[in-house]
Formats: C-alpha cells, structure tokens, sequence
C-alpha cells in the first residue's frame, strides 16, 4: 500500500500546484480563482525513492454554503483517507480565519499532520512563517511549490516513516 498525502487548507494556497509538482502533471487545474477545484483528485508521484499517492482537494473557505459545503466535505474525506496530511497557508497572506478552522479540525482529527507555508519565494521565510506557529499545528515547513523549492526535502522527511 503506498502512503496517502492529503492536501488540504483555504481556496487559493496553492494545494493544486503543489499537486501538479508531486505528480509532475498538469491535470489538478490551477487557477487564480479560489475554488476551482472541486472534487477530490488523486494522483501518484515518486520523490527519490518513494512512491506516494497524493490527493488534492477543493479547500475549506470557513463560510461554506452550497458548492463550498460540498469542497469542504470533499476536504474531509480526504483527510480521513491519508496517512499524512499536508496543511497549506499561504505566506503572503499571513493567518487568515479559515486557517484557524482547518487547524481546530486537523487537531481533533489526530491525523500525521505537516503545516505548510507556501508561497515564500520572494520573501523571507521565517517572516512568513511566523504568524503560523499560533496555529498550534508544530513547526512550519515554508515552501514554494510553484517554483518547487522546499518541496523534495519536505516530502522526503514526511515519507521518512514509511
Ligand atoms: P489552490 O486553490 O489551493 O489549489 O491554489 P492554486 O494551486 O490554484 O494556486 C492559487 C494561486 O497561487 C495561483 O495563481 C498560483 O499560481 C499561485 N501560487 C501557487 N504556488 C505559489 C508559489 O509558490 N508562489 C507564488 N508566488 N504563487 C503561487
Ligand atoms: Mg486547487
């Protein structure tokens, strides 16, 4: 059974191009519109020696109500699937109410859980990931998926166990 790797976080982190880096595929749709993503969707991908199976999903926007009631159970369900959870924020934008969310819930969850800063290329990166330690989550991990940097690194010490 190959490891599972959720990604989950707010509309607009940056979840489905790090999806598209880890399956080296352009199939998630990337888009500057929050919530293109829908559904769940899977793919598998290979980092050194480690195959994994990657699931992207729609996101968790904190108001959900019609199609984003139906992202935010999609969320779920992928996150009760992983083994490990990849919980995206967005370091431009620093803590935003909907991370807070996502945190609460990941917590109860009790999943293998990996806090993610995205978008750090360009900035500094323990600026960026400073606002997100009140998260609770544990240590931030900064990355920046358009570019892929960090995110060998990261997902070799996230498989590590497996
Ligand atoms: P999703 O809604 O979480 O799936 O986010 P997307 O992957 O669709 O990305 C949302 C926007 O953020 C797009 O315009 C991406 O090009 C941009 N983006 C994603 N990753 C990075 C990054 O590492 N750096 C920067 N500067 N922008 C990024
Ligand atoms: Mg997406």
């Amino acid at each position: 059974m190959l490891p599972v790797i959720a990604l989950v976080g707010r509309p607009n982190v940056g979840k489905s191009t790090l999806f598209n880096r880890l399956t080296r595929s352009r199939d998630a749709l990337v888009a500057d519109l929050p919530g293109l993503t829908r559904d769940r969707k899977y793919g598998e991908g290979r980092v050194g020696d480690c195959d994994y199976i990657v699931i992207d999903t729609g996101g968790i926007s904190g108001d959900e109500a019609g199609i984003d009631q139906r992202m935010a159970e999609q969320s779920l369900l992928a996150i009760d699937e992983a083994d490990i959870v990849l919980f995206l924020v967005d370091g431009r934008a620093g803590l935003n109410p909907a991370d807070q969310m996502i945190a609460d819930h990941l917590r109860r969850n009790n999943k293998e859980c990996w806090l993610v800063v995205n978008k750090t290329d360009g900035i500094d990166p323990d600026t960026a990931m400073a606002d997100f330690y009140a998260l609770g989550i544990g240590q931030p991990v900064a990355i920046a998926a358009a570019h892929g940097r960090g995110v060998t690194s990261l997902i070799d010490e996230v498989l590590a166990p497996f």
